[in-house]
């Protein structure tokens, strides 16, 4: 018996110790290494780096004050002091592209199976990324846990990196427009929220964001929330009486109104009720790309009405095309129509989408603004003077 059982033990001992290490290697591609595939793979760039500019764009490039109202950067895990190969943007990579100021958006629940209308919040994409990433325990229910968990990310890049700024306040901003002429290589993050379901339907959840450092607040993403319609939702309604609060909690703290991905109704209930100037931090216009994600040139001209500004998204979607070229014919669509005060960029770099270039292709864009016969000054707003005009009338002091 004793003789047997030594027999079969050792080959046992061995299967048992090469599935320990199967095992150990399993969780250590899945928490290591999955967060980079999934990075790389749905944040792609059509071409990579580095890009050829002509000189005299180069030039111009270099000197602007270049700001961004979109980027998902904050859900992927990377760490965002280092230079990259995945993804869109980095540190490294915003100075080399002259970016002085990019809000980071943050995501909290996006729908399987998404679909450009009809989506509903039965299903969460993000809890897949929360796990693998190891997000804390509270994030695997919460989405405001969601929310703060990725601010947070932005607060320790801040504390670590002396080159990088979160901008709270009007002094903030000031005291760094003031320092970057002085160090063309600081660079500054704004928080955004993007969609309001992370307020989990409480009011005072504004408040929470707001002492969180958020300063932009998204109404909608994917689908319908407690507080209005989104674009892309089952009933795409207005403002509920929550959201009507929401949006004057928001304006009152001087937090910035973003009406991407909201309902038609939305964004006119929004507009009238708003008493500085809102956005749209990333979006297409139905004038050069018609689809129900793009703005109709009746609401281009209610946000410019505001004194606020559009954010031209950089993906196939949002300008039916793939170069600087398409992104910068449908800035002059919004500029021929409400005029070029109203136009800014909307990357939405490290949205889940296949971005023509990476960051540091963006004198590509200054380039195709050249060719479409803006002059310097215009392109200074375009490239980023706009986007601080608006941040200079909203935030607080
Ligand atoms: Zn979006």
């Amino acid at each position: 018996m004793s003789r047997r059982r030594q027999r079969f033990s050792k080959p046992i001992k061995r299967w048992v110790i090469l599935g320990v290490i199967g095992f150990a290697i399993a969780l250590y591609l899945i928490f290591a290494q999955l967060p980079t595939f999934v990075d790389k793979r749905l944040n792609p760039v059509l071409t990579l780096p580095p890009y050829s500019v002509p000189a005299e764009a180069a030039e111009v490039h270099d000197r602007l004050w270049v700001a961004d109202l979109h980027a998902d950067s904050l859900l992927w895990g990377r760490d965002l002091s280092q230079r990259h190969q995945q993804g869109h943007i980095d540190l490294p990579r915003l100075q080399t592209a002259n970016v002085a100021l990019q809000i980071f958006t943050v995501v909290t629940q996006v729908p399987s199976n998404l679909k450009l209308e009809g989506n509903t919040p039965d299903s969460d994409d993000i809890i897949k990324l929360a796990v693998v990433q190891g997000w804390p325990l509270a994030t695997w229910h919460s989405l405001l846990a969601r929310a703060l968990h990725q601010g947070q990310q932005l607060h320790t890049l801040a504390q670590s990196q002396a080159q990088f700024r979160l901008i709270e306040t009007q002094s903030d901003l000031q005291r760094f427009i003031r320092d970057r002429k002085q160090q063309p290589q600081l660079t500054a993050g704004i928080l955004g929220l993007e969609g309001a379901h992370a307020l989990e339907g409480r009011l005072e959840n504004v408040e929470r964001l707001y002492q969180a450092g958020f300063r932009m607040l998204g109404l909608a993403h994917f689908f319908d929330t407690e507080v209005g319609g989104s674009a892309h939702g089952s009933q795409q309604g207005g403002l509920t009486p929550l959201g009507r609060q929401v949006v004057l909690q928001a304006q009152e703290k001087h937090m910035l109104l973003d009406l991407a991905h909201s309902s038609s109704q939305v964004i006119n209930e929004v507009v009238a009720l708003s008493r500085q100037p809102v956005v749209v931090s990333h979006t297409g216009v139905k004038g050069t790309c018609d689809n129900v994600r793009n703005l109709s040139d009746r609401q281009i001209k209610a946000i410019a009405n505001t004194g606020g500004v559009i954010g031209i998204g950089f993906w196939p979607r949002a300008v039916c095309g793939d170069d600087a070229q398409a992104i910068a014919q449908a800035i002059r669509y919004v500029a021929d129509l409400v005029g070029v005060d109203h136009v800014s960029l909307g990357s939405d770099f490290d949205g889940a989408v296949h971005a023509p270039f990476d960051v540091t292709g963006l004198p590509l864009l200054t380039a195709a603004l050249q060719a479409e016969g803006f002059s310097t000054e215009e392109i200074g707003k375009i490239m980023g003077g706009n986007t601080l005009r608006v941040l200079q009338a909203v935030l607080p002091a």
